[in-house]
């Protein structure tokens, strides 16, 4: 899975810890280590690759920079950025922080994480990938407007 979806997942988690916990310190430790296990399970979801970069740029680039308007908007910009950094931790490591996506042949992907050694459950197509990342930042826009009416 694609880093939108695994980090609006991590951030349902963190934003969900704090809704019940009503405690930081709770929140970053509990909902940091919810987001990061996420990880492993929205794995057992596969993407589609996405056909060149300015696709991945337009759909999923463009979600990416929502989520940080999003999360800079908000009074709680710490867990937004929780959320999205621990459930993709897993993937900052075997990827060696992105210059795997850069230069595979120098930085081929790491099997540290059992995630990244099965193959998916379901691998869904381009579309469906698409539709999934768009989903992630609208659900995230929901997230953020429900701060704000609450
Ligand atoms: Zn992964």
């Amino acid at each position: 899975m694609y880093s939108n979806v695994h980090a609006t997942i991590g951030t349902a988690f963190v934003l969900g810890t704090y809704s019940i916990t009503k405690d930081e310190t709770t929140t970053y430790i509990v909902g940091g280590l919810l987001g990061f296990l996420s990880h492993h399970y929205a794995d057992r979801l596969g993407e589609s690759k996405y056909p060149n970069y300015k696709e991945m740029a337009i759909h999923e680039g463009i979600p990416l920079l929502l989520f940080l308007l999003i999360a800079f908007l908000s009074d709680l910009t710490g867990f937004y950025l929780l959320g999205m950094l621990s459930s993709n931790l897993m993937d900052l490591i075997d990827k060696k922080a992105g210059l795997s996506l850069i230069n595979r042949d120098k930085y081929p992907f790491g099997s540290f994480f059992p995630c990244h050694r099965k193959k998916p459950l379901i691998d869904f197509d381009l579309k469906t990938t698409k539709i999934l990342s768009w989903s992630s930042v609208l659900l995230i826009l929901i997230f953020y407007v429900y701060e704000l009416v609450k």
